[in-house]
């Protein structure tokens, strides 16, 4: 009987880890100086206005994490959350790319402020040095 009652539980914890958004292994943590600058600059850019203060910095380690389009570097939750893979927490772009979702306040991509105005996507996106390699994990939600 006892391992019968336990049952339930088991089903209920599984429902409660499904909803809402949490990849394996994130973390809170303090942004780094630098995203306060792009911040700015993606205010800027987009001419809205938002506190950087509210943003809830989560990190994933590793390169990419599950979402719901397969698998995000980025990744904005309306909550003002915000979810980076840890490979790409320097990266001005996918930083900035979730950051201006956060000043929308919407998920989508429309055009501008993203691409005219604010070149915050992979095909837009002209770092100073052609150096870096094509990524394989592109997806930012
Ligand atoms: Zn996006």
């Amino acid at each position: 009987m006892l391992h019968r009652a336990r049952f339930p539980l088991v089903a209920f914890a599984a429902l409660l880890a499904a909803c809402g958004f949490d990849p394996a292994g994130s973390q809170a943590w303090e942004p780094p100086a630098v995203y306060q600058e792009w911040w700015a600059k993606t205010e800027a850019c987009s001419g809205l206005s938002g506190d950087f203060e509210r943003v809830e910095w989560l990190i994933v380690p590793g390169p990419s994490f599950r979402c719901s389009s397969g698998d995000c570097v980025g990744h904005w939750d309306p909550g003002h959350k915000i979810f980076v893979a840890s490979d790409w927490a320097a990266h001005e772009m996918v930083v900035r790319h979730e950051m201006l979702h956060d000043l929308m306040r919407r998920s989508g991509h429309p055009s501008p402020p993203f691409g005219h105005g604010c070149p915050l996507t992979w095909e837009t996106w002209h770092p100073a040095q052609q150096s870096s390699p094509t990524p394989t994990v592109k997806l930012l939600d």
